[in-house]
């Protein structure tokens, strides 16, 4: 890339949508690090395009010049897929002015967005019209139903209704060479040939621009209970579990298991953060949501339940929010303070592995192992959505050793969990997505055959590889 090309380039980006729209220097700094930042990376622009024609000029601006391109939604992913490399050569292009609803159906109950709206903004407009749009995700406030499609996100709902790919029925996508392909059709059924909308959900933008979607929307139930519970066995987790499904079934919207470690975790750095169950005696806890059509059915039928499980040994110990502000604090532990704790406590090595669920105690046994074989001061930290069979298993540090000790052993630690969640038939992403970090470990846990098929798609559909190189595929 030449100057001469760069800045031909950038004279033909203000040139289409205006100088106001096309930032470089200062402007553009916060767009080119991550949310952790951790990774910082260069860029010709920071491009705002306002709407899918112009995303899509934009597109063939750079596919005639050979410029690569970046999609960024709410820059929260955590696998670095919205940071450009350190070459300098590409544009970043921000779906941020991109955020308006353009329908919604409460007959054919869906919604349709730009990609660029912030996910809390979907659920509130379904809200308004009395609908649920049940993804949810630590980071609603700031990621995009763009990023939420790209990353397949999944969030504390997954359990009844599914990843984001389970929530969209279409899609609009601006292609490689820039052209608009329009396919937001609201169909429950539609058998005419390759999914391309599942094609592109997940990609993490390496095939395409995502520039609006049609979603499902859901009844907003009438009454919604949580429940915070201590198991004595992880074994204990998981029949409870069971039980749980059995007794509400579609009524269970969460199911959030959390190792007393984490709990610990929280009570020494957050101690405004209310502990639901005093003393954590228990290895294991959870924190549960049902809904229900009636306005006080889930609370009822997860007092029925724990009174069961209580009886019977599976559970320890529980408590049931007796009201919203209950409830709201219950959330706040698993959503917020956990995370806070771990910033304080001076970061962590994080994973998002997910393996069947019936092994989840088995990997959580051998894992553990592993690490202590590595080194005795290592602390696993394990929390997440255990009916996915999707756990966090962040690994903090022996409070007596500097934290440099964990960071100078992250590679090995990362070897070590993935290669045992590998080893359960299991994901070294389940919902985060590959981006740049993880990349260079794809290779050892997919198989050759399953890379050539994505490479051939990828050639397929970018065959310049324009579209975010560098991300999921080297
Ligand atoms: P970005 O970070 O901007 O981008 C993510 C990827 O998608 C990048 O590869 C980017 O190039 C690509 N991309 C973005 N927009 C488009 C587009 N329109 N077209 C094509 N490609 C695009 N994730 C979960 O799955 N579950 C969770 O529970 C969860 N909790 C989180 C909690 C916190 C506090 C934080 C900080 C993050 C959490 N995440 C979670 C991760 C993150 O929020 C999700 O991955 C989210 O979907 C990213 O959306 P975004 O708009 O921020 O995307």
């Amino acid at each position: 890339m030449t100057t001469a090309t760069a800045d031909a380039l950038l004279g033909a980006l203000r040139a289409r949508l205006g100088q106001d729209w096309v930032w470089t220097g200062a402007d553009a700094a916060p767009y080119l690090t991550d949310h952790r930042h951790r990774l910082h990376g260069q860029a010709i622009a920071v491009v705002r395009p306002a709407d899918a024609q112009e995303v899509a000029a934009v597109l063939r601006l750079c596919h005639a010049a050979g410029v690569p391109v970046v999609p960024q939604g709410g820059n929260t992913g955590l696998m670095g897929g919205a940071t450009p490399d350190q070459s300098g050569h590409a544009v970043l292009l921000s779906l941020g002015r991109l955020n308006r609803v353009l329908e919604l159906d409460t007959d054919n109950d869906t919604i349709t967005v730009q990609a660029g709206c912030v996910l809390a903004t979907v659920q509130d407009a379904a809200r308004q019209a009395n609908r649920l749009f049940p993804l949810s995700l630590g980071s609603e406030g700031s990621c995009t139903i763009g990023g939420n499609l790209s990353t397949n996100a999944g969030g504390t709902q997954v359990l009844r209704y599914g990843n984001t790919r389970e929530l969209t029925l279409g899609l609009e996508v601006v292609t490689a060479e820039g052209e608009v392909w329009n396919g937001l059709r609201g169909l429950r059924k539609d058998n005419t040939g390759y999914s391309l909308r599942d094609l592109y959900i997940g990609s993490e933008g390496t095939l395409g621009i995502i520039t609006a979607a049609t979603l499902k929307l859901y009844p907003l139930p009438a009454g919604q209970g949580s429940a915070f519970v201590g198991f004595p066995s992880i074994d204990a987790a998981l029949a409870f579990l069971s039980l749980a499904r059995q007794r509400l079934g579609a009524a269970l919207t969460g199911f959030e298991l959390i190792g007393q470690p984490v709990l610990e975790l929280v009570a020494r750095h957050v101690p405004e953060q209310a502990q639901p169950l005093p003393g954590l005696a228990q290895p294991w806890y959870a924190l549960l949501e049902a809904s229900s059509e009636a306005p006080d059915g889930a609370g009822a039928a997860l007092l029925r339940l724990a009174e069961q499980a209580l009886e019977s040994g599976l559970l320890a110990d529980a408590v049931i929010a007796h009201n919203l502000q209950q409830s709201g604090a219950f959330w706040r532990l698993r959503d917020e303070a956990i995370g806070v704790a771990q910033a304080r406590d001076g970061g962590n090595v994080k994973h998002d592995i997910s393996v069947p669920i019936s092994r989840v105690p088995a990997f959580l046994r051998r894992t553990a192992d592993a690490l202590q074989a590595l080194d005795p001061g290592l602390r696993p930290m394990a929390f997440g959505h255990l009916g996915d069979g999707n756990l966090h298993y962040n690994v903090s540090h022996d409070p007596a050793r500097a934290v440099r000790h964990l960071f100078a052993l992250e590679d090995r630690i990362h070897d070590v969990v993935h290669a045992q969640a590998h080893a359960q038939g299991g994901s070294i992403s389940a919902e985060h997505g590959i981006g740049q970090v993880k990349r260079d470990a794809l290779p050892h846990f997919k198989s050759p055959l399953e890379l050539a098929l994505m490479r051939r798609i990828k050639q397929a559909l970018d065959p310049l590889n324009l579209m975010n190189p560098g991300k999921v595929l080297s």
